[in-house]
């Protein structure tokens, strides 16, 4: 039988991802570049389309992987879970990314690239902070919605990352607090 026809057994002539019917065509879960029944998902022209351009996706069609990450298929479930974090904005999606479970190889797959596009916080020299960094604030900060200012010069130890790349975040004076990166200079 061929890889086609094998994909098309197994995905009982539905899309994995969203179980529409029509037009399937069998996708290649990067970094895989070749239509192997371990490798490929058949997928339908919408989540296809939505995957291969981001910017058109629509939102709510990925209401469909709340069935579709229990697949039992290694690929469907690298596929849904990279696109619950691209959605990860979304409570819903967050909630389904916290529920699903993968083992340790197909987590690895899946985080393979993950690195590639998201950007880092970088410091005024351009070095990327990493978690658990020792900083030092190169300008006197004032701290939203109060009257506190951090202060230039202060060193503040063992820095988390935040979702967004221009922040970071850590402790000052024992609160937790939110310090672009670009004001800080790696210790
Ligand atoms: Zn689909």
């Amino acid at each position: 039988m061929s890889t086609e026809a094998t994909l098309l057994e197994r995905c009982e002539s539905k899309c994995e991802l969203c179980a529409a019917q029509s037009s399937l065509s069998p996708f290649v879960v990067a970094p895989h570049t070749q239509i192997t029944v371990d490798h490929a998902v058949m997928l339908c022209d919408t989540c296809k389309g939505q995957i291969e351009e981001p910017e058109t996706v629509d939102v709510n069609h990925w209401r469909c992987l709340n069935d579709s990450m229990w697949s039992q298929v290694q690929p469907v479930q690298v596929l849904a879970w990279r696109q619950l974090k691209r959605l990860s904005a979304e409570s819903w999606a967050q909630d389904l990314l916290e529920m699903m479970y993968l083992d340790e190889e197909t987590q690895k797959w899946a985080e393979i690239g993950l690195d590639d596009d998201a950007e880092k916080p970088r410091d005024v020299n351009g070095v990327e902070l990493k978690k658990g960094d020792d900083v030092t604030v190169i300008k006197d900060l004032p701290v939203k919605g109060s009257s506190m200012v951090i202060k230039q010069g202060t060193v503040v130890r063992g820095i988390s990352l935040s979702d967004d790349p221009k922040h970071v975040s850590g402790k000052v004076n024992g609160q937790s607090m939110f310090i672009i990166a670009e004001y800080c200079r790696k210790k």
